[in-house]
């Protein structure tokens, strides 16, 4: 079971209210739950009314039950669409964890997992299933690119890891963002080494995401740290002129306090730039304490 909210504000045209929708399925399958209420949404602008009555796992696929009236008949297949598609993709997606999955039975119970969670608590007597998945034969995983972008569990396992990252925008409008951070088995940097990725292919609609895939590869995220923080530690790692150990938390320590002291007094980043660094550090501390008081 997955309560989702704040969809009244992503999905303006869809009848939502603040009350959270209860989805009885795990988080993997969120993102094609997202995917095609979005789809939904640009369709409704046209006018009408649209409400999801149900969201649920069935017999190992991803069932969305919705109702519409006062449609255009041009929306309402846009709709189906977008509605067939999400089940074709829930064949192929992993319900627990959202990489590359297969229908497979468990002793009865049928899920679609991934490699690892296949072998995990609900893997004894797992016989994967072959043969036709569904009646909608022109699907193609392969040709799907929010399917085919996301890793199998072996390939998961198998890639280097971007710890402290940060997606980063471009200059160049209409160019893709990338990512920042400490590098860690990749075969070009060394290892610890800051660098940036190659422009973003899709990332984990996972929270927090867990990896992402790029025009050249596939990496696993690791530690994340908010901006202003992480800018501190990019300076302190920085003056040290040293690579990030593994495991190591970049700037040496988790104590900001002392980092900015450091800056300070190293004399090689201008006090104005400190500053700067600071109050928005000091901001985003304040920031979270407030998120914290609403939750
Ligand atoms: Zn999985």
């Amino acid at each position: 079971m997955s309560l989702i909210t704040g969809l009244r504000d992503l999905y303006p045209h869809l009848g939502f209210d603040d009350r959270p929708l209860a989805a009885s399925c795990d988080d993997g399958w969120l993102g094609i739950l997202h995917a095609f209420l979005d789809d939904a949404d640009k369709a409704m602008a046209a006018g009408g009314t649209f409400m999801i009555q149900q969201v649920k796992e069935k017999m190992g696929c991803l069932h969305i039950h919705y109702t519409t009236s006062d449609v255009a008949p041009d929306a309402s297949r846009a709709i189906a669409d977008a509605h067939r598609l999400a089940s074709a993709r829930s064949f192929h997606i992993c319900e627990i964890c959202g990489r590359r999955g297969r229908l497979s039975n468990f002793g009865g119970l049928w899920k679609v997992v991934c490699s690892e969670h296949a072998d995990g608590k609900l893997g004894k007597g797992v016989v994967p299933f072959v043969g036709p998945l569904d009646a909608d034969d022109s699907y193609s995983p392969e040709a799907d690119s929010f399917v085919a972008a996301r890793p199998t569990a072996a390939e998961f396992d198998a890639a280097p890891i971007i710890d402290g990252w940060v997606v980063e925008e471009q200059g160049e409008s209409g160019s893709r963002p990338w990512l920042y951070g400490w590098f860690f088995g990749k075969p070009d940097i060394g290892d610890g080494e800051h660098g940036h990725t190659s422009p973003i292919v899709q990332m984990d609609d996972m929270v927090p995401p867990r990896w992402v895939r790029t025009g050249g590869r596939l990496y696993r995220l690791g530690m994340y740290y908010p901006p202003a923080e992480r800018e501190i530690r990019y300076w302190v790692q920085k003056l040290s002129r040293r690579p990030v150990a593994y495991g190591a938390p970049p700037g040496g320590s988790d104590d900001i306090e002392a980092m900015l002291t450091f800056l300070r007094s190293s004399g090689r980043v201008r006090s104005m730039k400190v500053d700067r660094m600071e109050q928005s550090y000091r901001a985003e501390q304040e920031g979270y304490e407030l998120n914290r008081g609403e939750g």
